[in-house]
């Protein structure tokens, strides 16, 4: 058992999903209704905050506001936003505060028109970069890039694809991009393709978007993934593929598999909800347990749970309830609210564990306060044993590249042993899925991942500081 448990998190207790980016060219058609759907589908990867951009090739016209998609626009709002090309976002913080000023997608005027740009990721030099480009307002890394390629534009007086193709060998970390100007839509994956992004065909014309399942909403075909280190330009003149950075080694987020992307979304040309579940067995395989029920942790455990059981024969029970939407509410609770924590979230079926030795199955555990309360509320709705199985391995190193996990203080496996960890979250047995068999089940483990959350092995440079607020403290204080 752990002398004492870790502090309070101020951060949730899971990894913070990456942001959704998304980009229609497609003369004739509702380009910001298209948009719309696509962010809609790619909610789950950002709350904070949702815009679009939309150009008639003489006007650029930029909505965005705190809250999710559906809370941001209307269909008046959305009939008003008319044009051929349009990219959109979804929110979820990773450097900069969550404030309307910080929300995308960033807008630079440039004559009439101007240039907007949607981020996935973050980047690794940003603190360089600012010094470089001398924009001490900037509060975030994605305003960095955008001012980056509005001073390339302005002062060689070149176009947006050439000002792209010299700017963006200065970006170093992760960054999937929608970026357009009044006739051009550019999508960009950094050199190790951190975070996903693909490209989809319509009647009219061309998607890109983090995910495919962005694509499904929309009736776009499935075309292929953006290479990482691949800029591709979408106008007028059809499609370009350009190679501005030099080659590097793919290192998808290995998170995007286990816990990020939507389960109906493909990667590697895998199905994400068959490698959960293949996970699953995996984990089954890899550390059986006695048990009489398996319980996901809803929604995120659920695919392996399946797996788990299958590979098992142990029946399979929805012995915890979601409450689906109490996360979708801008009423804050009260604090008597709050100090139920879990059990806003979660509900137990005491029907389903009184006197059953559980398997609980979730994907990941990275501060562990909550799945401590979790492992609490099961045994007190009667299970007589607790087993917890996780499938990943380990979260020990923060990661730089677009989560917002914390720093390593945060972490609950960062310097614990596997049975200080099952001591302090009270279970009787604890087992993470090891990370060759995390790779197998992916179904494509030769295709390149970044795991450095769970190895330490890091694919780049490490940034200089690790303040998520690094742009926003006043010019000239000390940086931690
Ligand atoms: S460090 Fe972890 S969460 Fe971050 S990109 Fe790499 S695998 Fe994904």
């Amino acid at each position: 058992m752990l002398e004492s448990p870790l502090p309070e998190p101020t951060l949730p207790d899971r990894p913070g999903e990456a942001c959704g980016v998304f980009g229609v060219w497609a003369p004739g058609a509702d380009t910001a209704r298209l948009t719309y759907f696509g962010l809609y589908a790619l909610q789950h990867r950002g709350q904070e905050s949702a815009g679009i951009a939309v150009s008639d090739g003489e006007r650029m016209t930029v909505v965005k506001e705190l809250g999710l998609v559906a809370q941001v626009f209307d269909e008046t709002m959305l009939t008003a936003l008319t044009g051929d090309i349009a990219i959109g976002h979804n929110r979820y913080s990773t450097t900069g505060s969550s404030v309307w000023q910080n929300s995308q997608p960033v807008y630079r005027p440039i004559g009439a028109n101007g240039i907007a740009l949607s981020h996935n990721g973050n980047l690794t030099n940003t603190q360089q970069l600012s010094v470089e480009i001398g924009k001490l307002f900037a509060t975030t890394d994605s305003e960095l890039m955008t001012e980056a390629i509005y001073q390339a534009m302005a002062v060689r007086e070149i176009g947006l694809v050439d000002a792209l193709l010299t700017t963006l060998p200065h970006f170093e970390g992760a960054f999937s991009l929608a970026v357009m100007d009044r006739s051009t839509l550019v999508g960009v994956r950094d050199p190790h393709g951190f975070r996903p992004l693909c490209l989809g065909r319509l009647d009219e014309g061309w998607v890109i978007a983090s995910e495919t399942a962005a694509l499904d909403i929309i009736g776009a075909t499935f075309v292929r993934e953006v290479e990482p280190g691949e800029m591709v330009v979408i106008n007028e003149e059809g499609i370009a593929s350009h190679h501005p950075f030099e080659q590097s080694e793919a290192r998808l987020c290995l998170f995007e598999f286990v816990y990020f992307a939507r389960p109906d979304s493909l990667l590697y040309g895998q199905n994400i909800h068959a490698a959960r579940r293949h996970m699953g067995q995996q984990l089954a395989e890899q550390a059986p347990a006695e048990a009489d029920v398996i319980v996901p942790v809803p929604e995120s455990g659920i695919p392996a749970a399946q797996g788990y059981a299958k590979a098992t024969g142990i029946p399979y029970v929805d012995g915890l309830m979601k409450n689906r939407y109490v996360g979708r509410t801008f009423i804050s609770p009260a604090q008597t609210m709050r100090d139920r924590g879990i059990r806003m979230k979660l509900n137990p079926m005491p029907g389903e564990l009184k006197g059953r030795r559980v398997v609980l199955v979730d994907d990941s555990i990275v501060r562990g306060s909550t799945t401590r309360q979790l492992v609490t509320m099961v045994r007190e709705a009667g299970a007589t044993e607790v087993h917890l199985r996780i499938s990943s391995p380990p979260y020990r190193w923060p990661c730089f590249y677009g989560m917002d996990t914390g720093d390593r203080s945060t972490l609950l496996a960062a310097d614990r042993s596997i049975d200080e960890i099952a001591g302090f979250l009270g279970v009787d047995s604890l087992a993470y899925l090891e990370l060759d068999r995390l790779l197998e089940a992916t179904g494509a483990p030769g295709g390149g991942f970044c795991t450095a959350c769970l190895s330490g092995s890091y694919p780049t440079d490490l940034p200089i500081t690790t303040d998520k607020y690094q742009l926003e403290h006043p010019v000239g204080e000390t940086l931690p």
